[in-house]
């Protein structure tokens, strides 16, 4: 698998200590507070267990699965929801975790689905965020890195469902995003 990376981008150890600050900074935030994490399935797993067990205030989680890219590198902008919630969210704090913020196009979708069901409030943690790709304006309450236009896998994030476990951000060789 390393033979069809190009380079890091974000170091393991860079983003164990910037999710450790996330945290302290969740926990501060929602103390005292009904808060419910709800992972996006599968790219925020690998996130949100870190994220999570770093998080000093008692917590929900949940998660729901929209469609993804598939086996290419643009956002159709078409969203669908796979998976909904086991939990009910009225009056509760939700805080949606992403791994990364492209177009906006799924957050945005997630979040005006979500805020009929009438949460107390509804916020967004992404990892990463390509700012200059949005179609949309998120705002985001947490977000990890701003990085530029780039493809990157690994720490959860996929091509065609490959690299998830490799345990930093990468940039993938030319050769390996050649969808066949
Ligand atoms: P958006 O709706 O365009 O913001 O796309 C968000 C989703 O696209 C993310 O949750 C990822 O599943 C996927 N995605 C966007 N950019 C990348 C990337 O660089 N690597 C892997 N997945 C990506």
């Amino acid at each position: 698998m390393s033979d069809n990376i190009e380079r890091i981008l974000i170091s393991h150890d860079q983003i164990q200590k910037r999710v450790t600050e996330i945290a302290k900074d969740i926990t501060k935030d929602y103390k005292g507070k009904d808060l419910l994490l709800v992972g996006i399935l599968r790219g925020a797993v690998v996130f949100l267990a870190d994220l999570i067990r770093q998080i000093d205030i008692h917590i929900c989680i949940d998660f729901m699965a929209v469609s993804s890219y598939g086996a290419s590198t643009k956002s159709s902008g078409v969203v669908r929801i796979l998976k909904d919630l086991d939990e009910e969210i009225k009056d509760r704090h939700v805080l949606l975790v992403e791994d990364i913020v492209d177009t906006g196009l799924t957050l945005r979708y997630l979040q005006k689905n979500l805020q009929t069901r009438n949460p107390a409030s509804i916020s967004i943690c992404a990892l990463l965020n390509k700012k200059c790709k949005q179609k949309v304006p998120i705002s985001l309450k947490y977000c990890g890195f701003e990085i530029p236009d780039e493809f990157v896998v690994g720490y959860g994030l996929d091509f065609d469902e490959k690299y998830r476990n490799l345990n930093d951000i990468c940039i993938l060789n030319e050769e390996s995003i050649q969808v066949s």
